[in-house]
């Protein structure tokens, strides 16, 4: 019998002044109890509308049909028939505007929760079944992927799995990509993103962390002379934007990337890190996306009183309500309707105030939204210790300078057909690096892609 309340069951969390203290995860998941109850929310629908939202065309009333028999490692392999990492998209993807907003449950009340059962199945398969992955016999062909993030990962897995002997080359120390260094442990904990990557190197894929391609080897050297055959670039978009306002060259002012990556990936809040970072006592964090809440969730739990400095309105902020609404919990204060115009420092060129311009909304711009407009005399000063610039990241152009042949967008985006091909013969490409800033599911989706043209074209050889 179908359940036919109009809630999903919701997802039990940490105790806001609990969590805003620790890194801890926030969600703690959905019991065996729980996720049967809300696998049996959903109708099974004929045309399935939800899978439509899915970038990578999740089975879903089929896995959840599984969950609702209680059946779920046969749910676990429905999943992974598509998708590479359920354990993080059932976290991390915006459902909202992906498979749930297509979900007919959501027309009279609230949408089945897709991510919720998704994440309760990885995480039932990751703790049930142990048995890594068997290496395949070798095709012999040798395929080198740059970056180890989503689309990286994704791309040397399903070449792995056919025999390919993949090399990931990884410009950090550790492999994961924005996984590891920008979303934080308290939304998205690290272990799990270590497990996929135990099972890529199961399945034979060799990481190779601390090689700068373009800088330590190029891609005309990996494939001319390392007998690489084929490249997948899946460099991702790190390269942070500034105001280009005065003062953010002063001590205190960091991108929101640095900010994350010392505090993620170097641990730089434990008290046996030896990462410098400040433990600011007040901080403005610019902007009002996903990353600007990560800072500020992270900011609050270094112990720091938390400003969110945004232009727009609470009604316009472009990060996932359910980010917003987590940081609100967790004391973060929203000064929106207010722009950042100077970085203040005191005479040993730390930082102690943003002066700030308020606006007020005007008529709608190209996009749509109502363009925020200076209110003439209004400037302040806020005082803060820390400025953490969250404005927008764009591909690093350091790949596309030392590679021949690459064309490259207005954006700074490698140019690409729809099997990922680049303009260059052999050298494939996806993710952020390609479409600039987005989503995990996405670069997955296009490693995907990418993977199945390289074999694909090793097929029609
Ligand atoms: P990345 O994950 O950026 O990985 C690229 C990798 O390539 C990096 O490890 C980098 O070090 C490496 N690299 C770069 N240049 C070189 C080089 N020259 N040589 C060798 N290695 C190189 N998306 C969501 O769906 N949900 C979220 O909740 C979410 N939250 C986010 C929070 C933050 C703080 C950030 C920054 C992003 C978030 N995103 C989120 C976006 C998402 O993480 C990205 O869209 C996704 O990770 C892109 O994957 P990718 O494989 O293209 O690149
Ligand atoms: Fe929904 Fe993302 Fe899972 Fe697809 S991968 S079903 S969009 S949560
Ligand atoms: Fe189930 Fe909603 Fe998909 Fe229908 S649209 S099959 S109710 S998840």
């Amino acid at each position: 019998m179908a359940n036919m309340s109009l809630k999903k069951n919701p997802m039990p969390a940490q105790e806001p002044d609990v969590r805003n203290k620790n890194f801890n995860e926030v969600a703690l998941g959905y019991t065996e109890e729980m996720a049967l109850d809300e696998a049996a929310r959903c109708l099974n629908c004929k045309n399935h509308p939800c899978v439509s939202g899915c970038p990578v065309q999740i089975h879903i009333p089929e896995f959840i049909a599984k969950v609702a028999a209680g059946e779920f490692e046969e749910a676990y392999q429905i999943i992974s028939q598509t998708s590479s990492l359920p354990a993080v998209c059932g976290r991390v993807c915006p459902q909202e505007n992906q498979c749930e907003k297509h979900c007919v449950r959501g027309i009279k009340g609230e949408a089945v929760g897709i991510g919720r059962l998704e994440r309760f199945v990885a995480d039932w398969h990751n703790e049930h079944v142990t048995t890594p992955p068997v290496k395949p016999a070798s095709n012999g062909h040798k395929v080198a992927v740059v970056g180890s993030g989503p689309s990286g990962l994704t791309c040397a897995g399903d070449l792995a799995k056919k025999g390919y002997e993949v090399t990931v080359f990884e410009a950090l120390h550790l492999a994961g990509g924005v996984l590891v260094y920008g979303i934080p442990e308290f939304r998205l904990p690290k272990a799990i993103v270590q497990k996929e990557v135990d099972n890529l190197k199961a399945l034979g894929v060799t990481i190779a962390t601390n090689v700068v391609v373009g800088r330590t080897i190029s891609i005309d050297e990996l494939m001319e002379e390392e007998g690489f055959e084929a490249v997948f670039i899946g460099s991702g978009a790190g390269l942070p934007m500034f105001m280009g306002i005065p003062g953010e060259n002063y001590k205190g002012v960091y991108s929101a990337n640095e900010f994350l990556t010392r505090i993620n990936l170097m641990k730089a809040y434990r008290p046996d890190s030896d990462t410098p970072i400040q433990h600011p006592k007040k901080v403005a964090v610019v902007g009002g996306g996903n990353v600007a809440m990560d800072a500020a969730r992270c900011s609050k739990r270094l112990g720091a009183e938390v400003y969110v400095v945004y232009r727009r309105g609470m009604e316009e902020l472009p990060a996932r309500r359910e980010e917003v609404e987590h940081a609100e919990e967790e004391g973060v204060i929203f000064k929106t309707l207010n722009n950042p115009v100077e970085i203040l420092a005191d005479e040993n060129d730390n930082v102690r105030a943003i002066r700030c311009i308020k606006m007020e909304l005007g008529e709608p711009d190209a996009s749509g939204r109502r363009r925020p407009v200076e209110v003439p005399g209004s400037e302040f000063e806020l005082d803060v210790d820390c400025v953490i610039m969250s404005l927008g990241t764009s591909p690093n152009p350091l790949i596309k300078s030392t590679t021949k042949g690459l064309e490259i967008n207005r954006k700074g985006g490698i140019v690409v057909n729809e099997d990922g091909l680049t303009s260059r013969a052999n050298v494939y490409a996806g993710g952020d690096a390609v479409t600039g800033a987005a989503t995990v599911i996405l670069a997955m989706g296009a490693g995907k892609t990418a993977a199945k043209a390289i074999d694909e074209a090793f097929q029609n050889k």
